[in-house]
């Protein structure tokens, strides 16, 4: 049975994994501190290091291995080189245009396959669900900072012509994604009233604490930066804050958009949904996912969608690049 390690590489960490083709065989978060910002020859030995304690954990010499996976926030082309002004959070200038795969491939002296951290996540979430069932479909929507996404079709991952595929937080909502009122949502991306532009932390911050604390002055998240007050909100949230479950509601009513909108264009199986925004309680995280559902405008046949909590969030970047690196 073919094996890979799976490497995660973050902005402050790298999460590593092992599989044997057909379990992982670290169950705990594993990680070694990437050092993005000392620059490639820094961040050359870190991935060597994690590749490494990968090996030890399970027992297996680099001979065991027949491929790594690697994956990376992006903006990178499908191969893994890097946009001219590099990973946002890398903080170095040297990553510009800079081929992370090629670099590793270099320092391990063995085949490298790359996935940005959307498109892992989403492979692992769909693989978490249905195995290597090459018949089933799936979208991943990732709230963090910002709304990352992946698409998964037929088993495989949907990467696009030159890598930015599945960049589904850019892609614009209806008109009428908000039923009670409309409001002007601006991204860092230029866009007006993209999913990301709501349903991020960037977008409670950016527009939608703006839109509603104007008709709370008085609330307490009025007093604070707009930054401290939008990492607030999902504890608030938790709480039963009524403005803060408005901002929250807001962000399911456009994931219930988007998802009428990708079960036009790919009739998938399921939606995952992942990432710090779905980091919380249970009981927030049934009230979001049934507020998302009771928005669907559904056809009768296609009512059984499945709509989850995404699986391990943590852990799903490294697990989905293992899996993606032995398909
Ligand atoms: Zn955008």
């Amino acid at each position: 049975m073919p094996k890979s390690v799976g490497l995660d590489l973050g902005g402050n960490a790298i999460n590593v994994t092992a599989f044997d083709g057909t379990n992982f065989l670290i169950e705990e978060m594993l990680e070694v501190p990437s050092l993005v910002r000392e620059g490639p020859d820094v961040l050359g030995d870190q991935l060597l290091k994690a590749f490494q304690l990968a090996l030890d954990s399970v027992g297996w010499s680099k001979s065991d291995v027949d491929v790594v996976g690697l994956d990376t926030p992006g903006p990178a082309s499908a191969t893994g080189v890097f946009t001219a002004t590099g990973p946002t959070n890398f903080g170095n200038p040297a990553y510009g245009n800079f081929d992370i795969t090629a670099h590793f491939k270099r320092i391990l002296d063995m085949p490298v396959v790359y996935l940005n951290d959307g498109n892992a996540a989403a492979l692992y979430s769909h693989f978490h669900k249905f195995g290597s069932d090459r018949t089933k479909s799936s979208v991943s929507l990732i709230m963090g900072t910002g709304l990352g996404g992946g698409i998964v079709v037929d088993g495989r991952v949907v990467v696009g012509k030159v890598g930015y595929g599945a960049e589904l937080g850019h892609v614009t909502l209806p008109g009428d994604w908000n039923p009670v009122e409309k409001f002007e949502c601006h991204c860092n991306c230029g866009r007006k009233n993209d999913l990301e532009s709501v349903a991020s932390l960037t977008g409670i911050e950016l527009n939608l604490l703006p839109h509603y604390l104007r008709r709370n002055p008085e609330h307490p998240l009025a007093s604070l930066s707009a930054r401290d007050a939008a990492r607030k909100v999902r504890g608030l949230c938790e709480q039963g804050d009524p403005l803060a479950r408005e901002v929250v509601q807001s962000q399911a009513w456009a994931i219930a958009a988007h998802i009428d909108q990708m079960i036009n264009v790919l009739d998938m199986d399921a939606v995952f949904i992942g990432g710090g925004g779905m980091q919380t309680t249970p009981e927030v995280q049934h009230w979001f996912i049934d507020t998302v559902r009771a928005r669907i405008p559904w056809r009768a046949e296609q009512m059984g969608l499945t709509i989850e909590v995404a699986p391990h969030g943590d852990m799903a970047g490294a697990r989905g690049v293992a899996v993606h690196a032995l398909a």
